[in-house]
């Protein structure tokens, strides 16, 4: 019985073909950029989603066969039983929590560059692979489909040895089922050409893996329901007529859209439940369960995407990662404990890179294993040491909730009258509201915690700290953006920076807004640059973004915003110059340098923001340093993301009185037994 009974709808169980999955909490695969080099890893991250209550907890693609290689991005694979015993691990990790095991068998076809296995591409038609590798695949001729159906049922019998209940085929974003889907499929043979041609290969991959496995494992189907459109207006098109076509063939229904960067989109520019329009009419055409996404956190939501029968299992993947303990919570009525995805992706962006997967919100995300790290428990107090964490931005926030949650006694001093940090002040720039969830979550667990006291308006200097008396003292004190330029281009200040009207984004940030035009220079490459030059260009100011890097925000490639951030700004009319360095002022007169031939040239500007580099506010650490047991923590030990300052303050207090043991060592996965 859940403690609010409005919810109880929520905790219902479906069924899914032959498997019930115990409520409607469907963690749908997802990347984690550990792949089949991690199984141990992963399978101690899939344990705690299935702890902390969600139904059903898939893996991320895994590859049928070495034809699909998605290198250097980790995927899993199943191969063979070596793969087989992998996966094992997490399928029983997730058992023993009484939730089912889904696993999503792969075919990435002409998008796989295969620069691992060196295998040569195969695909609906030939055509080169995914970006800019110089990599072109073959197109399948018929004996290709049949050893791919072979395949198919191969990796679909291995994955009911290695225990799975749900078992994909997946016909999305892009990869080969897309591909044969896609109306470009214009091959002259059965499996092109016409609709019901293009999905002849994926009926026969969902009829084959039924009978392979259908009796003992529920069969999914992802899918994307659109062809196109603009954001929250879907173009539908064929894509009913297909749904139609395939109807109960599938055990369940996991639905997507044709534009990966808004199915996945970063809170900038996707709200919640942004896809109900591009799923609502799926289940008037069919009666198999349907799962959907839309980075849900509020249960009303989920609860109104049930009642109205949108959705029969609510779909997610980063409200999992923020809050693997998410479906507890709403059971418990602990609905304020859920630690809410602020929708940075920065969670995609670690997968994208190629690195195991971390999050802003959730500190433990990745750690489970190779630190031991639980999202919801920590060790308690060793000692009755007292802490004073001076700063209270999302580092400082983050040691004092979790050095309280252990039952150390915490002072935490604020200078200012609010508490935040810079998550507070960049929250107010453009799309970035949701970030001050990490603000937010943080400030309502430090309020339940007795053993954390908060002084706001309390700046304090070298004496006032050594009065205090604290047994230690944690430095949390940020980091100011550099108004002189000093960055990744140039050791030094730039000529003249301090001839001109040059603001920084802390001062943009506190209001600063001078008349006339304005050069921002980002030599930093994250979102700050973009983001500042769309706040300046919204107020209707001129504003040009140059930039050491080939386009605005280049960074955020891994965060699947890098188009959108550049379509925004062009459609602000802001001028980016690429390639370019900023380097010289004198006055108005700004000297910008091409980064390849050294041409220079110069503009009229009577404002410039540098966005080049931070420095840490750590004077009370040179002051104190050699007198006190003292650390510096976040943006003041070493400027960074805001998820880089979760950890560091989660950190810090998971290590406060650790053996040497317990420090910077983590347990690596070995291939060698
Ligand atoms: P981080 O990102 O590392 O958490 P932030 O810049 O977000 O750092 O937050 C640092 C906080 O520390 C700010 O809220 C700032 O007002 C506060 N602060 C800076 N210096 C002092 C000080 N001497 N005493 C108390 N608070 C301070
Ligand atoms: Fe959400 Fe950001 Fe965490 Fe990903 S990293 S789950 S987007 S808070």
């Amino acid at each position: 019985m859940t403690a609010d009974r409005r919810y109880q709808i929520l905790f219902e169980s479906v069924k899914i073909g032959p498997v019930t999955a115990p409520n409607r909490f469907y963690q749908v695969p997802h990347c984690t950029g550990m792949g089949f080099r991690m199984p141990q890893s992963l399978a101690a991250m899939r344990e705690t989603k299935a702890e902390g209550g969600w139904g059903v907890v898939c893996t991320e693609y895994c590859s049928i066969h070495p034809s699909s290689d998605d290198s250097p991005l980790p995927y899993a694979s199943l191969w063979g039983e070596d793969d087989v015993r992998a996966q094992a691990l997490m399928v029983e990790k997730v058992h023993r929590h009484g939730a089912l095991a889904g696993v999503e068998l792969w075919h990435g076809g002409g998008t796989s560059p295969n620069l691992y296995t060196r295998e040569p591409g195969i695909g609906a038609r030939s055509r080169p692979a995914s970006g800019i590798e110089p990599v072109q695949c073959r197109a399948m001729d018929k004996r290709d489909i049949r050893e791919l159906r072979r395949w198919h049922v191969q990796a679909a019998r291995r994955a009911q040895r290695a225990g799975f209940d749900i078992v994909y085929v997946y016909a999305a974003h892009g990869y080969l089922l897309a591909q044969f889907l896609s109306p470009q499929n214009q091959r002259s043979d059965e499996y092109g050409g016409s609709l019901e041609n293009r999905a002849r290969l994926l009926r026969e991959l969902l009829e084959e893996t039924k009978e392979a496995i259908g009796d003992r494992c529920g069969i999914a189907l992802r899918l994307s329901s659109s062809v196109g459109g603009a954001d929250g207006e879907p173009e539908i098109g064929e894509k009913r007529e297909l749904i139609g076509l395939l109807g109960d063939l599938p055990d369940l229904w996991d639905l997507s859209v044709h534009d990966y960067s808004y199915e996945m989109g970063s809170s900038r520019f996707t709200r919640e439940a942004a896809m109900e329009s591009y799923v609502s009419y799926v289940k008037q055409l069919t009666r198999r369960p349907v799962v959907g996404v839309g980075r849900f956190t509020s249960p009303d939501t989920m609860l109104r995407q049930v009642q109205s029968g949108i959705l029969d299992l609510v779909g997610a993947a980063r409200p999992s990662i923020a809050d693997p303990f998410l479906p507890r919570k709403i059971r418990e009525g602990r609905v304020e404990d859920i630690r809410e995805c602020i929708g940075c992706n920065v969670c995609y962006a670690a997968d994208y890179q190629g690195i195991p997967i971390r999050c802003t919100q959730n500190p433990a995300m990745g750690e489970e294993w190779r630190r031991g790290w639980h999202p919801e428990f920590i060790p308690e107090a060793r000692s009755e040491k007292s802490v004073l964490v001076i700063g209270g931005g999302p580092a400082g926030l983050e040691a004092a909730r979790a050095l309280g949650q252990r039952g150390y006694a915490v002072t935490l001093a604020e200078k200012s009258r609010e508490l935040g940090g810079r998550v507070g002040r960049e929250a107010a720039l453009p799309g970035l509201a949701e970030w001050s969830r990490v603000r937010d979550w943080r400030v309502t667990q430090i309020e339940k915690l007795e053993a954390v006291e908060v002084f706001l308006e309390s700046e304090l200097d070298a004496e006032q700290v050594l009065e205090f008396g604290a047994d230690r003292v944690v430095l949390a004190t940020g980091a100011d953006w550099r108004p002189d330029g000093v960055g990744r281009w140039h050791a030094g200040p730039i000529d003249g920076w301090d001839t001109a009207s040059v603001l920084t984004p802390d001062d943009i940030m506190s209001g600063a807004l001078p008349e006339g035009s304005f050069l921002v220079f980002d030599d930093d490459h994250y979102y700050m640059g973009g983001v500042v030059a769309e706040k300046l260009a919204g107020t209707g100011r001129e504003v040009t973004l140059v930039t050491t890097s080939y386009l605005a925000s280049a960074w955020t490639i891994n965060t699947a915003e890098r188009d959108r951030i550049q379509a925004r700004l062009l459609g602000l009319g802001v001028r980016i110059e690429p390639n370019t360095a900023l380097t010289q002022l004198a006055g108005e007169k700004a000297v910008l340098r091409c980064v390849f031939t050294g041409r220079e040239s110069s503009v009229d500007v009577p404002n410039v923001v540098m966005v080049t580099s931070r420095a840490p506010r750590d004077r009370l650490y040179r002051e104190l340093g050699a007198r006190i047991d003292i650390e510096r923590i976040g943006d003041c030990l070493a400027p960074g993301t805001i998820a880089a300052c979760v950890m560091s303050g989660h950190r810090y207090a998971r290590e406060m009185d650790a053996g040497p043991a317990e420090g910077a060592l983590f347990r690596r996965e070995s291939p060698i037994p």
